[in-house]
């Protein structure tokens, strides 16, 4: 069966903690989207990792850590990654990459680093990974998959007619240096002999071990919110953040998705550019960044400020039922037991009428959050492991938050460690 570990938000819920955790009982760990555009945070025995391509469950040694067709491929990234996770003790993990998998180049770090240069002020924040001119490419038909890596005869075909067009624009539009097309061709035969151990037909590999009866776990990037159609474009991704794309990007049958474990941040934090109704700012912004995550809200991937808000049912709610949620994570619980009230963004005022259904961006932009205060629960409250004994005001929160959001919170996260996890029955369960 298939289970998919997905972000219901803006990214950053925790979702790496949660996929890490279900790893334990998992055969293959999945990346199906995006690229080393994010990261995610992971604390185990072996120490402190920040992952981009990797998927979480790399540290174990029962699992087959797999890259699927979806991904956008930054070579050198992944090889560095797994050398430092083996230079830090960690056993040489399984690792699987698809043939169908596309590589992100390097003129689509240099584009993405120009074109936010030239948008200037009006830029979209991008972490200048090079993922959207790569799924720009991909879609326009010049993309380069790793398959291609192995055949010299279409490379050599391929890299001019793709230089032919990069390099009008690097001139014309950037001014830029043009791509040198020797020299494209040397880092592709470099690419081709880091990634040759562990490529196959990833789509294969997985509907074998289904046959087996074997467990997939698919770990999503980003969230909800940033999905390109469904999130708050053009302040999006441009991979699908959403489970169903899961079938797409590792090449799995849709009907296996059995369980999708849709991941919410008990407050709000965003990044780059966008609409955020329940943001906050100056200093009670600031508490919550230096106490939220583990050691702060701030990009796995850049180390930049994460913009920060309280939690948003409209929002979440949204999120969760674009991902097919059966269940929801309730993650970093533990960082609101510092506040005396909490406030909850319960609605959106759009134009003077009050809405709780998510709208398109240009309405997004006007929304105004309408906030309820909890009371808070004033204490510490990592190392519970039973959910009756959580404080009163504390479950009182979790449960207001499902009842607005309308799907089960069957676990609550409330600290970074694996074991740091309450499970609870829901009413919301199907
Ligand atoms: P992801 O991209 O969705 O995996 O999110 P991040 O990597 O940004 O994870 C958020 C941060 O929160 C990481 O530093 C995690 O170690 C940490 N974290 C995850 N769950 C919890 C939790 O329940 N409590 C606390 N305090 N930190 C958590």
């Amino acid at each position: 069966m298939i289970k998919a570990v997905v972000g219901a938000n803006w990214g950053d819920e925790g979702k790496g903690k949660i996929t890490d955790m279900l790893a334990e009982k998992a055969d293959y760990i999945v990346r199906f989207q995006g690229g080393a555009n994010a990261g995610h945070t992971i604390v185990n025995n072996y120490g402190k990792f920040a992952l981009h391509t990797l998927p979480s469950g790399v540290f174990y040694s029962h699992t087959t850590s797999v890259i699927g067709n979806g991904v956008a491929l930054n070579i050198p990234i992944l090889f560095n990654e797994i050398k430092s996770i083996t230079d830090q003790g960690v056993p040489t993990p399984k690792i699987a990459v698809s043939n169908r998998c596309q590589i992100v180049m390097p003129y689509h770090i240099l584009f993405d680093q120009y074109e936010e240069e030239r948008l200037g002020k009006a830029s979209f924040g991008s972490t200048k990974s090079g993922i959207a001119p790569f799924y720009s490419d991909k879609y326009a038909k010049i993309g380069f998959q790793v398959s291609e890596l192995f055949d010299d005869e279409l490379l050599s075909e391929k890299i001019p007619r793709v230089c032919a067009q990069k390099n009008v624009l690097l001139e014309h539009l950037y001014h830029k240096p043009a791509i040198d097309e020797k020299e494209l061709l040397n880092t592709l035969h470099e690419y081709r002999d880091m990634i040759a151990p562990y490529v196959c037909d990833v789509s294969l590999l997985l509907n074998n071990a289904l046959k087996e009866g074997k467990t997939v776990l698919l770990e999503g990037q980003l969230g909800t919110l940033k999905d390109p159609d469904h999130g708050i474009y053009p302040m999006v991704t441009s991979s699908s953040t959403l489970a169903a794309y899961g079938a797409i990007g590792a090449g799995v049958p849709p009907y296996e998705i059995k369980q999708i474990i849709t991941v919410c941040k008990a407050y709000s934090s965003a990044v780059g550019a966008g609409a955020f109704v329940s943001e906050i700012f100056g200093d009670e912004a600031d508490e919550l960044r230096r106490r939220g995550g583990d050691g702060g809200e701030y990009g796995a991937t850049t180390g930049r400020p994460r913009r920060m808000g309280w939690f948003d049912c409209v929002a979440s709610k949204y999120g969760c039922r674009l991902q097919g949620t059966t269940d929801v994570a309730f993650t970093v619980l533990d960082v609101l037991g510092y506040l005396d009230e909490i406030p909850v963004c319960v609605g959106y005022e759009v134009d003077g009428e009050v809405t709780t259904e998510f709208p398109v961006t240009s309405k997004l932009e006007k929304a105004k959050p309408v906030l309820k205060n909890l009371p808070g629960w004033k204490c510490d409250i990592r190392g519970i492991s039973n959910y009756d004994d959580l404080p009163e005001n504390c479950k009182n929160y979790i449960e207001f938050i499902e009842e607005q959001i309308g799907y089960p919170i069957t676990m609550v996260s409330n600290g970074p460690k694996r074991s740091d996890i309450i499970y609870r029955e829901s009413k919301y369960s199907k």
